[in-house]
């Protein structure tokens, strides 16, 4: 897979209808028969004017953004595949502000447009195995007077394979009803799990779980391989981006800017998530 540079990224999509097209590609392609005159092998050709396509034999028509998140939008089909593609270099995320300052779109629509694509990022995938760290954190609630800040922080799990994948919920609290059920299904029986020595995680070992945990009040930092340095490293990134970023976030949507995130670093070793980010922006959605 190749990095994808602007310049490659206006080779590939120079305007709509090639966005289009794509878009089509990417939904029927693979379909061996028309699904309704049942040819096999079926040729589509463009409506003109319209953003469908009809069967050659039979005139059934295939509308490729239907359901998608670009589903009876007034954005241009290049301009939301843009947005796609400035998320997909980003490393902190991207702001509806920047989104706006690069199409030219008012505040509202930049809004709508980031969260939609946001929400092609969605977590996933199998249970988390191997050597797996457990965590929860505090995020946003603004300071604004004493005794005030720590209220209105929102509570983050997460769990991350070391040298893996991580996720990342919000949680309503960090309670051992809400994260137990969670971590059983987040992470596969007979995995080694490190923690701090909350509450929390001291029937780990009675649930089918190797687990250790490291004494934070204690001063602790890890002994030896027993640490929560990766899911610390995680969550101190995740902050400085929500800062830097996104300033606040709001309690509604921090599970999609989690996910965000978490899509990200899970894809960090690719040279590129756009390919995969882009391919799934044509599946359906609604
Ligand atoms: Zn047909």
């Amino acid at each position: 897979m190749e990095k994808v540079t602007v310049k490659r990224f206006n080779e590939l999509f120079p305007d709509d209808d090639t966005c289009l097209d794509f878009m089509f590609k990417q939904a029927y392609a693979s379909m061996p028969a028309c699904l309704k005159c049942g040819v096999m092998e079926p040729r589509y050709y463009r409506v003109r004017g319209r953003k469908c396509y009809e069967c050659k034999d039979c005139g059934n028509q295939i509308h490729p953004l239907g359901g998608t998140i670009f589903h009876k939008s007034s954005t241009s089909l290049k301009d939301w595949f843009y947005v796609v593609y400035l998320f997909s270099v980003s490393k902190n995320g991207v702001s509806a502000k920047e989104v706006e300052r690069h199409l030219g779109v008012t505040y509202k629509t930049a809004w709508r447009i980031a969260k939609q694509v946001r929400t092609l990022m969605a977590q996933g995938g199998n249970p988390l195995s191997g050597v797996v760290e457990t965590d929860e954190t505090y995020v946003g609630g603004r300071n604004k007077g004493a005794g005030k800040g720590f209220a209105n922080k929102e509570v983050v799990f997460g769990m991350v394979e070391r040298g893996g994948r991580v996720k990342a919920e919000h949680v309503r609290s960090a309670g051992a009803r809400i994260l137990l059920p969670r971590l059983r299904e987040g992470i596969a029986p007979g995995t080694v799990v490190y923690s701090d020595q909350a509450q929390v995680y001291r029937t780990l070992h009675r649930i089918g779980y190797y687990h250790d945990s490291v004494n934070h009040s204690a001063g602790e930092y890890g002994r030896g391989i027993v640490h929560t340095n990766t899911i610390e490293g995680f969550w101190s990134q995740l902050k400085r981006s929500v800062d830097g970023t996104y300033h606040c976030v709001s309690a509604k949507y921090l599970q999609l800017y989690l996910n965000e995130f978490v899509y990200r670093y899970n894809r960090r070793q690719l040279p590129s998530i756009f390919p995969e980010l882009i391919a799934s922006a044509a599946r359906r959605v609604q």
